[in-house]
């Protein structure tokens, strides 16, 4: 009977990687892999709580649901039981033979990758589920009986190599007993204050009755059912911990109870640290719904918009039917009202944050700013409290950051925009010849480095009732130096001078403009008003050959010597070649540095016959000198 239906399996070559690493890893926190299985059995507990409650046909209806933690000191066996939901012979292939996730996929995939001990810090934060137990066992027996009426029992070992089996089993009980083996090393694993330790330690909260050989493990209440007043920030910290597997602490938490218009209990956390910035996934969403202490949906779709996924937590309401279905909580009234109550409230806590604890905010804001832009852009009804959490370089904030707030106190009373600009960073946005006259006159720029910032403005269009405005396209002018009056005669020549612009470059420019706005540069590209930004415009590129760049106009600084140089020579022989060559240039100087040539090859060439006629005239001059020196 023992041997009927074994069947030999190999592990998929993602498991075989990840159990390799385990085996060999000097991973010194071994004992989480209790808290793997205690996890696991919760999980299964739950699963099996909410079938019944639903009353779908179950094996067993009457078990009582409950851990059972037991030795066999004579076999080093480590055993962890449960009453909950238990595997089909098919779902013990597909859940402990393979990796689904892709989640875990792609941590696998960084650590394989990474050092040793980077790996170490990656297997504590991550947890690795059930296979951590092979850190510790040189054997692990999984007899399990689903649900499922009329299910078989099934007995899978594996020693953690490459290979498992499955066979048929007897197993009276439904739900899932893991037999762990443990290697000589790893006795400590058999002693009942060792596992009642490690269970104060990560499963304090364990919402199911947990047994050491018989004795009852005292667990805590459910956090979120708990008066306010009677916790304590540690609470909140072990609740945390054991609700995430994580070993960090969370940045900070809420908690938020109401008994009417709709009843609910939430307690929500931010992490101190994103998954999605290490590059690994997106991260799942983190908040569980529950009724009345019963787990309705774990890691709920519905709860929580999309660009709060990093939230983790819990939220309960009596008002939530045990049986609801996914459309139903996405459409249920009662819950849209907990569920818009929460997300103002949460956000409101992380502005508070950010205007009382900068440092705190920095790190949520270093970790948690893509997700904010999002709720931006997404989230109409919360978009102004979103906005205040938005954080940017400025000129006159180039080391530390700025909120919109600040921005705002420090504008004179004649400024009627927040300008902005955008580039890669402070030095490429400072060389840009459209921020002189923001500078000569005092007036902040805000510096956006990442794209999205302006999807974000543009969306936004206005922040308090001010609008965002592009520096590049704003309407602004310096005032003119006394010392720097031109002449009527020089006015003349320049507009004739510009008029000959405009033939030469015909339309490849929008216009060309005496420039009221440039100090130190002789010209530049101003944009349509209401376009984009260069570097958006490169991005719309990018994904679209066919984006033809806006038409800019042309300006030029009448006060540069370049200008003036180019003028003279105009005024006395508009049909120059060489000043024809250098006005071709001067545009296509300002072409590439905004990105916009395609054909470099001929921008090369040009320059080099600029070079030669420069050359030339070198030459003359230093003939000149030796032939004055003999
Ligand atoms: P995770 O728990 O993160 O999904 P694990 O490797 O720990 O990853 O477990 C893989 C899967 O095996 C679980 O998702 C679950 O479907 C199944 N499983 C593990 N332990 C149990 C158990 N005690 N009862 C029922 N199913 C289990």
């Amino acid at each position: 009977m023992a041997q009927k239906n074994k069947k030999e399996y190999e592990f998929q070559s993602e498991v075989k990687q990840l159990l390799n690493i385990l085996v060999y890893s000097l991973y010194k926190n071994k004992e989480v892999f209790v808290r793997e299985l205690i996890s696991n059995a919760v999980d299964a507990l739950n699963k099996v709580q909410f079938e019944l409650m639903t009353d779908s046909e179950t094996e067993d209806p009457g078990q009582d649901l409950r851990i059972d933690i037991s030795f066999n000191q004579n076999q080093n066996q480590l055993i962890i039981e449960d009453t909950g939901i238990g595997m089909t012979r098919k779902e013990l292939r597909e859940n402990i033979g393979t990796i689904a996730h892709s989640g875990t996929i792609g941590f696998l995939k960084k650590l394989s990758k990474s050092k040793d001990k980077e790996r170490l810090d990656l297997i504590g934060k991550f947890g690795v589920g059930f296979y951590s137990t092979f850190m510790a066992a040189e054997e692990v027996h999984i007899y399990t009986k689903s649900h499922q009426k009329g299910s078989l029992a099934y007995l899978w070992k594996s020693t953690g190599d490459s290979n498992y089996t499955i066979e048929q089993t007897v197993k009276k009980k439904r739900g899932t007993r893991i037999e762990v083996f443990l290697k000589d090393d790893q006795k400590e694993f058999l002693e009942k204050q060792r596992i009642k330790t490690i269970l104060s330690k990560y499963s304090k909260f364990v919402p199911f009755p947990v047994y050491i050989e018989n004795e009852k493990f005292q667990a805590a209440e459910a956090i979120w059912s708990q008066p306010k007043t009677s916790l304590k920030k540690e609470d909140y910290v072990e609740f945390y911990k054991f609700f995430t597997n994580l070993q960090e602490e969370p940045e900070m938490h809420l908690h938020l109870s109401s008994d009417a218009p709709v009843q609910f209990n939430a307690v929500l956390f931010v992490p101190k640290s994103s998954m999605e910035k290490t590059g690994f996934f997106r991260s799942p969403p983190g908040v569980d719904l529950y009724s009345k202490k019963v787990l309705i949906q774990k890691s709920s779709h519905d709860v929580m918009p999309e660009y709060l996924r990093f939230v983790k937590g819990v939220i309960d309401s009596e008002e939530i039917p045990l049986n609801i279905s996914r459309e139903t909580v996405q459409n249920d009234i009662k819950i849209n009202r907990i569920k818009k109550h929460i997300i103002k409230k949460l956000i409101s806590e992380i502005v508070k944050i950010k205007n009382k604890n900068w440092d705190p905010y920095l790190r949520i804001w270093d970790h948690f700013n893509r997700n904010f832009k999002e709720g931006v852009v997404s989230d109409f009804e919360n978009r102004e409290r979103l906005s205040q959490l938005l954080l940017f370089h400025s000129s006159k904030s180039r080391e530390d950051y700025t909120d919109l707030d600040s921005y705002l106190e420090r504008m004179p009373e004649q400024q009627k925009e927040i300008f902005y600009t955008s580039g890669p960073d402070t030095e490429a946005i400072e060389k840009n010849p459209a921020l002189e006259a923001f500078h000569k006159k005092d007036l902040e720029v805000l510096y956006l480095y990442d794209p999205l910032d302006e999807f974000v403005f543009e969306h936004l269009g206005e922040y308090k009732g001010i609008k965002f405005k592009l520096a590049e396209s704003a309407k602004i002018e310096v005032e003119e130096d006394k010392e720097k009056k031109k002449s009527k005669a020089y006015l003349e020549d320049i507009k004739r001078f510009v008029q000959y612009l405009k033939e030469l470059y015909g339309d490849k420019v929008a216009d060309v403009q005496i420039s009221k706005r440039l100090v130190d540069s002789p010209c530049m590209l101003v944009h349509p008003s209401d376009g984009p930004s260069i570097q958006m415009e490169r991005i719309m590129k990018m994904t679209n050959k066919d984006y033809e760049f806006s038409k800019k106009a042309f300006e030029i600084n009448p006060d540069h010597d370049l200008i003036k140089q180019m003028v003279r020579i105009h005024k006395k022989n508009p049909k120059s070649k060489s000043l024809k060559q250098l006005a071709i240039q001067m545009l296509d100087n300002m072409r590439l540095r905004e990105g916009l040539v395609e054909d470099v090859d001929s921008i090369v060439s040009q320059i080099q016959e600029i070079m030669l006629q420069a050359a030339k005239q070198a030459r003359t001059s230093v003939g000149k000198k030796t032939s004055e020196k003999k």
